[in-house]
């Protein structure tokens, strides 16, 4: 018999409609999907206190370290004013949560808006707030006050939290009527995740407790209130898809040497030097082959599959009343 213990409910919703997801097994750690908000967790999930204690120790640090050797411009700051110049015309309060060292706010800030940050690593913040003189402080959105903001950012946040549910709580709590929330996780209906399984990049407990799609991202946003506006996916971390093919293959052998609680050391897959080096030597040769395969790739991401997501949605300015789902891409 079995005599591993088993959750007996979601961290998220609290539902007991719960499955045990065979083969996802790393460390300690096992996944499971929740049948009423259509989230996937791993288990056993991590305390709080552990959890700060993860953000607040090494993880900073190695942040830090890869962000210094970025431009202080973020790559993904012009997509973003876009959007919010689309979805919300007359936006002027951005913030955003899990800022790092605040690179995305600064651009948000050169854009004309006014800017607010909460970071969970202190080190971070304080760097944000040192280097960028921006208004970042240590912490989460529990602590801002409410209907404060056109905007929410939130990239890469909601897979690391206790319960997505009353994140979205909070998102839609800060937001002021009429004001977006931005939100990008790890797609796990995407064609990497379905395809390398154990061995996806960013399967990384208990750093990601939840593994997140379009279909229990929307059941987020509809508990709140919020009206889906747009939704689109494209490539994540792994530059093209046979690059996250090689990686899962990589991961798979360092994940069976795995120590249960790995996680303690390491920033999200910790990979070893080996692997990075790996890495460097299969990006032209799958950079190559997936220009030559373009038009194969290329009805992935039109679908929906691939592997980062992108959802904004926005806070009725009337609640009760449904707005038209202006759904694109
Ligand atoms: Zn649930």
């Amino acid at each position: 018999m079995d005599s591993r213990s088993a959750p007996a409910q979601c961290p998220s919703c609290s539902h007991g409609s719960i499955l045990e997801r065979p083969g996802y097994q790393m460390g300690e750690f096992r996944l499971y999907s929740c049948l009423n908000c259509l989230c996937h967790f791993v288990y056993p999930m991590p305390g709080e206190d552990e959890l700060l204690r993860f953000y607040s120790g090494l993880y900073g640090e190695r942040m830090l370290r890869k962000t210094q050797e970025r431009k202080p411009l973020h790559a993904d700051g012009p997509m973003i004013v876009r959007w919010i110049r689309r979805f919300a015309p007359n936006a002027k309060d951005a913030c955003e949560v899990g800022c790092g060292s605040g690179r995305l706010l600064l651009t948000l800030k050169e854009a004309g808006f006014r800017t607010k940050g909460y970071e969970p690593a202190p080190i971070l913040a304080e760097t944000a707030a040192r280097t960028f003189r921006l208004d970042v402080v240590p912490g989460t959105l529990q602590q801002a006050g409410s209907s404060q903001f056109d905007v929410v950012i939130e990239r890469h946040v909601i897979e690391h939290v206790l319960s997505p549910t009353i994140e979205m709580s909070h998102i839609a709590r800060v937001l002021k009527p009429g004001g977006i929330a931005i939100l990008a996780t790890p797609n796990f209906a995407s064609v990497s995740a379905r395809c390398t399984g154990l061995g996806w990049e960013w399967f990384n407990p208990p750093a990601h407790a939840f593994y997140l799609d379009a279909a229990s991202m929307k059941h987020l946003f509809r508990n709140v209130d919020l009206d889906l506006v747009h939704t689109s996916t494209r490539q994540g971390d792994c530059i093209n898809l046979y690059l996250a093919f090689c990686a899962a293959l990589l991961l798979r052998i360092q994940r069976s040497k795995l120590h249960p609680r790995y996680w303690e050391k390491s920033v999200d897959s910790g990979s070893p030097n080996w692997m990075l080096m790996a890495r460097r030597f299969l990006i032209p040769v799958t950079q190559g082959l997936f220009r030559a395969t373009l038009p194969l790739a290329f009805p992935i991401y039109m679908l929906g599959l691939g592997e980062e997501l992108w959802m904004v949605a926005r806070k009725r300015a009337h609640p009760g009343h449904t707005q038209t789902d202006r759904g694109s891409p």
